[in-house]
């Protein structure tokens, strides 16, 4: 006899709602099909008009996928168990949101076409109402996603982030105007936000996102937006959610590509430790600093992550879970990926290493800024005024130095610095720039490493330059 366990979701199909079930058979396939003869409701529920499982159903024989055994004629034997794990189907328990939260009638109006659709209706606005969803970062993600997400009538939405606003957010991120450049970013963003939608509530949070406040913060929100632009916030925000149990709607944009999912290892689904157990090393990955984002991008992958949210609190469709949408803009192309959780998670496995937040910084190798021998634009300023001579080395893109660049600088672009590194002289003071000082610091290190020991790195870059010292220089 094999063991085959329900999911709650599913126990009301089978005969007398069982959450476990003993079947004679030899294979996967052969007690699928039992399975599926001694409980027809289960059936209409797992199996397509082609009389296949649906493929949003994984099987799991003893925590492992049967995709990575023989699939359905994998062999099974007594002791074993096997899972059903409905990837895709479901969203919020209906205990996860609190739905007895009334709309009023100077609300029915505001919500009318959303009323009228049958998957919505006073039931779906209501749910919607008494969520609680939680957006990481206000900046090109955060914006899109929170506006609507507000507009659709969230009733509560948090904000962190500490960041204020600068010019050059503008471009993309759409809940500021020029106005607000200077200012609080999550304050300016509650106001906006408020005034799209003053039945919402928004709590702010100005502060990073840490591991000592993490899971503090999370606990009062059902599901949880990831829009942070930066490794050690990722990791951090998918542990804080796989430790408590929230569902993670991500994603994340570079140039002109984008990609979305939804996190969620209690329903089945991967979590982001199933796909990149670890970080790349610093500086490999560009942020949208150093590597640019086409205005238009986040628009269109944050309105995936309300989209996604919205659905899970109204518990219909089909949610990303266990699928990567990936969106390349430029040709106009969405692909989707099929993404697994791994049975070796550090994090979401059965066996979790990480059972509690660690430092992230230190995980994805981010060195504090007196770790690397740098300089700071005024200090560097004065030197070159009093005659010093010191080869400035720029390790940005030669679109990048079309721009803007320093003055009599060399140009060797980052990823070429291994194989042209004889061009340089040990013997010579050297300060490297790019255009905020992370791939710079990456160069001095590298540098460093191979005995140049009079590099240093140029902080904030050719940015802080531009606006320290050389202010005639243009800003991107
Ligand atoms: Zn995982």
């Amino acid at each position: 006899m094999v063991k085959v366990l329900i999911p709650t979701a599913l126990r009301q199909f089978t005969e007398g709602s069982r959450s476990q079930l003993d079947i004679n058979a030899k294979t996967i396939s052969e007690a699928i099909s039992i399975l599926l003869m001694e409980n027809q409701k289960l059936a209409s529920q797992l199996v397509d008009e082609n009389g296949e499982l649906r493929n949003f159903v994984n099987l799991f024989l003893n925590n492992e996928d049967i995709r990575e055994l023989q699939g359905n004629r994998t062999k099974v034997s007594d002791s074993d168990t096997i899972r059903i794990v409905p990837a895709i189907a479901g969203g919020l328990q209906d205990s996860a949101v609190e739905h007895k939260i009334q709309i009023t009638p100077r609300e029915y109006r505001r919500y009318g076409r959303h009323l009228i659709i049958p998957e919505v209706g006073m039931e779906g606005q209501r749910r919607l109402k008494s969520a609680k969803v939680l957006v990481i970062g206000t900046g090109g993600l955060g914006s899109p996603s929170s506006l609507y997400l507000a507009a659709a009538g969230v009733g509560t939405i948090g904000l962190i982030d500490f960041d204020v606003i600068d010019e050059t957010n503008l471009h993309r991120q759409i809940l500021y105007s020029e106005k607000d450049v200077g200012k609080s970013k999550v304050q300016t963003a509650k106001e906006r936000l408020t005034e799209a939608n003053p039945n919402v509530t928004i709590k702010t949070y100005e502060e990073p996102l840490s591991s000592q406040n993490a899971l503090q913060i999370f606990k009062d929100y059902d599901i949880i937006v990831d829009g942070t632009d930066n490794f050690p916030t990722r990791y951090l925000t998918n542990d804080a959610c796989v430790i408590s149990g929230k569902p993670n709607v991500y994603a994340s944009i570079f140039r002109f590509e984008g990609q979305a999912t939804v996190f969620d290892p209690k329903r089945g689904g991967p979590c982001y430790r199933c796909l990149y157990p670890k970080p790349p090393p610093p500086g490999l990955v560009p942020s949208c600093a150093e590597g640019g984002v086409l205005g238009v991008l986040p628009g269109l992958v944050g309105l995936i992550q309300a989209t996604e949210t919205v659905k899970l609190i109204l518990v219909k469709g089909e949610p990303l879970i266990g699928r990567l949408l990936l969106y390349d803009a430029l040709g106009m192309t969405f692909e989707e990926l099929k993404i697994k959780r791994n049975p070796k998670c550090p994090v979401c496995g059965p066996n979790p290493e990480i059972t509690k937040l660690i430092d992230y910084e230190m995980f994805c190798g981010v060195q504090k800024d007196q770790d690397v021998a740098s300089v700071l634009p005024l200090q560097l300023g004065q030197e070159l005024k009093e005659g010093k001579q010191i080869l400035l080395l720029d390790v940005r893109e030669p679109h990048e130095w079309d721009i803007v660049h320093i003055e009599g600088a060399k140009m060797i672009p980052l990823n070429q610095l291994p194989e042209r590194v004889n061009e340089l002289d040990s013997a010579e003071e050297i300060v490297a720039y790019c255009h905020t000082g992370g791939r710079s610091a990456r160069a001095t290190d590298f540098l460093r490493g191979l005995g140049y020991k009079k590099v240093r790195n140029l902080e904030g870059g050719i940015e802080a330059w531009a606006v320290e010292v050389d202010t005639s220089l243009p800003r991107y």
